[in-house]
């Protein structure tokens, strides 16, 4: 087994590769093979892998690529993420995809998969709904209709006619993956000292951009590490991170959170990795309508769903009791209307409830963060200075 620091270090090496080496040597070394880029936040990854192809997220450029042309696409009063992507497109970053999903979650979104539509980028540009009824024979039927769509594009490309036990082959992986990343989230709500968020972070955000069966490998080590007594406690708070789960904060920023004296034992950055709570049955006789059924029955909340009778900000609330966080950050992404609409009503309910919490934005290119980090130092010395009773949402 490798040491952790080693694994880590190659994590950040793919996690942040954004001429996508891995997935371009996956791709080169067997005929047939398929790259499928995809936006945050959700998408079934399992059916690219029953079809022989590789889901690769796209996060953008965050601050690590300059935008020039991207700039020319959009208005200035829009979120970051779609020039970076634009940039990436443009200059040729995504040339071996074959290609792109644009989950539904806003119209930035919707837009991009037009122009790439337009630039005639890639094989197919597919704008993916997801569904907002959330009955069975309903919102169901329709999301399966949206999945076959995918894979007929991808047939289109390889041939490959997928079949239930490739389906129920992939579903089982990805069950193992969520699993494996849980189980550490689990080990960090008791000893986040063990493995730090930046490190949590770069193990995901790499998981996006390989084959799932080497990803589980090398979760399956960063298991083994941290299950071992490891690292230093040190005088910190629990906190949550909740409305990054699009543009992504650089770097920095995520490491500022904790160094000013937080330890994120939970949040939503790259939430698409764990938007599945719990396992998806591997063993149906239709597994599309098992990723379905999973969609619409065990699906994290996220500002891209509207369930009126599940709040969102109980849910959030139940992860706080859960975790015993001590508060939440409420990070957006500038110009993010799902993320900042939702947070009058998180911020309504915990005020009600009685949970702490601050909110700042960012924008995946800004890598000056002393204003937030000296915000999120306050925020976790009042926190220490006025603790108040354990979260209980009733
Ligand atoms: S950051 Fe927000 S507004 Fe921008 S593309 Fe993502 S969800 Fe849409």
């Amino acid at each position: 087994m490798k040491n952790l620091n080693e694994i880590i270090q190659e994590c950040k090496q793919i996690a942040f590769d954004l001429n996508f080496t891995k997935a371009h040597t996956w791709k080169d070394a067997k005929e047939g093979r398929v790259i499928v880029g995809y936006m945050p936040i959700y998408f079934p990854r399992e059916i690219i892998h029953a079809a022989g192809g590789l889901p690769v997220a796209i996060f953008g450029g965050g601050d690590r690529k300059q935008i020039i042309k991207g700039d020319a696409y959009y208005q200035s009063y829009i979120c970051h993420i779609p020039r970076s992507i634009m940039e990436l497109a443009l200059d040729k970053h995504m040339e071996h995809f074959d290609g792109f999903i644009f989950p539904s979650i806003c119209d930035v979104i919707r837009n991009l998969s037009g122009i790439f539509k337009q630039q005639k980028i890639g094989k197919f540009v597919k704008y993916m709904d997801f569904p907002q009824n959330f009955l069975p024979q309903i919102g169901g039927i329709f999301y399966q209709q949206e999945m076959q769509h995918v894979l007929e594009y991808i047939k289109e490309i390889n041939g490959i006619e997928v079949t239930t036990e490739q389906l129920n082959h992939s579903i089982d992986l990805y069950n193992k993956n969520r699993q494996m990343i849980e189980f550490i989230y689990d080990i960090r709500q008791e000893y986040p000292w063990r493995l730090s968020i930046e490190d949590v972070y770069h193990i995901i955000r790499a998981g996006t951009q390989i084959p799932v069966e080497e990803h589980n490998e090398i979760l399956a080590q960063i298991c083994e590490h941290i299950e071992k007594n490891i690292g230093t406690p040190q005088d910190k708070v629990k906190v949550l991170i909740s409305g990054a789960f699009c543009e992504q904060p650089a770097i920095g920023l995520i490491k500022a959170i904790e160094e000013a004296g937080c330890y994120v034992v939970d949040d939503d950055y790259m939430l698409g990795s764990r938007m599945i709570i719990g396992d998806i049955d591997a063993t149906s006789k239709n597994p599309l309508e098992a990723i379905s059924n999973s969609y619409i029955q065990q699906s994290q909340y996220s500002s891209s769903i509207y369930d009126v009778h599940n709040p969102k900000e109980y849910r959030l609330a139940k992860i706080v009791e859960r975790r015993k966080a001590d508060g939440v950050i409420f990070a957006s992404a500038s110009f993010c209307d799902p993320s900042l609409l939702d947070a009058p009503i998180f911020q309504n309910a915990f005020n009600k409830l009685g949970i702490r919490y601050i909110a700042f934005q960012y924008s995946e290119n800004i890598n000056q963060y002393k204003v937030i980090k000296e915000q999120v130092g306050a925020f976790s010395d009042s926190i220490k200075l006025w603790e108040d009773e354990p979260v209980v949402v009733k």
